[in-house]
């Protein structure tokens, strides 16, 4: 796919360029409106979920903040997994309150809090499944059922997961997002966003909004995007073998307190996670005995590991949500979601596995 790196489209003549603008033709105008390349990559994406058409976006809150500008306004209420991802929580909480919108955060790995928090108002439900980075799991089918009883959409961040390995449409989710920044770009060196929609209509409803709201993707990054995705199954397949492994050698390290991860028995939805899950993927979170002190010395001690946030990428990534990540959301919204200060978050990589385990091990035994 080449990258059309234009930021606007020649008309044949007067009348083309009135045709394209009322609708009648659909080609290409203006780059912010649409672009071959990014076409391209909307269309992969959207094939790759299983639904109708996608958006692509300059980052993932980009997304993000494309669909709460769409469904949400003054009057409208949201209820969305506690443990979101922090910058989505805290747009809802301190930007999104501004403009009159109500948001409830509940636990949603038990569905019961969501059909409690629905009240007359509930436009949306979103869910980030595993969240990040407690790693909590949500019925996705389940919760489609409420949020169809309620009228509500149902939106879908299936950021950790990518298509490979969760496809919330086929479970009758609205809207599916990523931080394509991720497992799908997955050479951390893009930022980037895709929204992909269950119908044509909803596609529409949201291009309106970002073609005003301006989010839209470049095309030298979606492009880069298209390389990066050719690999997804390779990348992903490769770092949750080794996640796998990794998750059960930890579970029996003197030094952690404890481990969560999809793939573990421990894991308390682990049955459905392998229900709507085809793989545990690579995201694990771990609490070393010793807190926060034992996690900074483990931090600083990683070699092959980087020590950064992000996730997805070909690099193992270690973090501290409480102090990094999750740090704007405050003590307790992270003590009610479930994110202790000793939390380690680690994005396995693709490098080899031994090299990975050994880089840890050694980092463990500076504690
Ligand atoms: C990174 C991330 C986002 C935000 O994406 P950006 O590309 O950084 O804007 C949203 N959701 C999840 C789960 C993420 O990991």
């Amino acid at each position: 796919m080449p990258i059309f790196q234009s930021s606007t489209f020649a008309f044949e003549d007067a009348d083309q360029g009135a045709a394209r603008f009322s609708g009648k033709d659909s080609g290409y105008k203006y780059t912010r409106i649409a672009n071959p390349t990014n076409a391209a990559l909307e269309c992969c994406i959207a094939e790759l979920e299983g639904g109708a058409a996608g958006l692509a976006t300059a980052t993932g809150m980009s997304a993000i903040s494309t669909v709460f500008m769409t469904f949400l306004g003054a009057g409208k209420h949201i209820v969305s997994t506690g443990s979101v991802y922090g910058p989505t929580r805290t747009l809802l909480e301190n930007e999104l309150t501004r403009f009159g919108v109500e948001s409830t955060f509940v636990d949603t790995s038990d569905v019961k809090n969501i059909k409690a928090a629905i009240k007359g108002n509930t436009e949306l439900i979103y869910i980030e499944t595993p969240a990040n980075p407690t790693l909590s799991i949500t019925d996705i089918a389940a919760v489609a059922k409420i949020a169809k009883e309620a009228g509500a959409l149902l939106v879908v961040d299936n950021t950790f997961c990518s298509p490979l390995l969760q496809k919330p449409i086929k479970l009758g989710a609205d809207i599916v997002l990523h931080s394509m920044t991720k497992f799908i770009n997955g050479h951390s060196d893009v930022v980037a966003g895709m929204l992909v929609a269950s119908t044509l209509e909803l596609r529409n409803k949201m291009h309106k909004v970002i073609c005003q709201m301006g989010g839209t993707i470049d095309p030298h990054q979606a492009w880069l995007v298209l390389r990066g995705v050719k690999t997804l199954a390779l990348r992903v397949k490769a770092a949750q073998a080794s996640a796998m492994r990794l998750a059960e050698e930890l579970e029996k390290h003197p030094k952690i307190e404890w481990v969560k991860y999809p793939g573990l028995k421990s894991h308390p939805q682990y049955e459905l996670a392998k229900k709507q899950m085809s793989g545990p993927g690579a995201m694990i979170s771990f609490e070393l005995k010793g807190g926060v002190k034992a996690g900074k010395t483990v931090m600083d001690s990683v070699s092959l590991s980087t020590l950064a946030v992000s996730l997805g990428g070909i690099e193992s990534l270690i973090q501290h949500p409480a102090s990094m990540t999750h740090a704007s959301m405050g003590p307790k919204a992270r003590a009610e979601a479930g994110i202790s200060d000793g939390l380690v978050r680690f994005s396995v990589g693709c490098e080899d596995y031994d090299d990975i385990k050994a880089d840890l091990w050694q980092a463990l035994d500076k504690i």
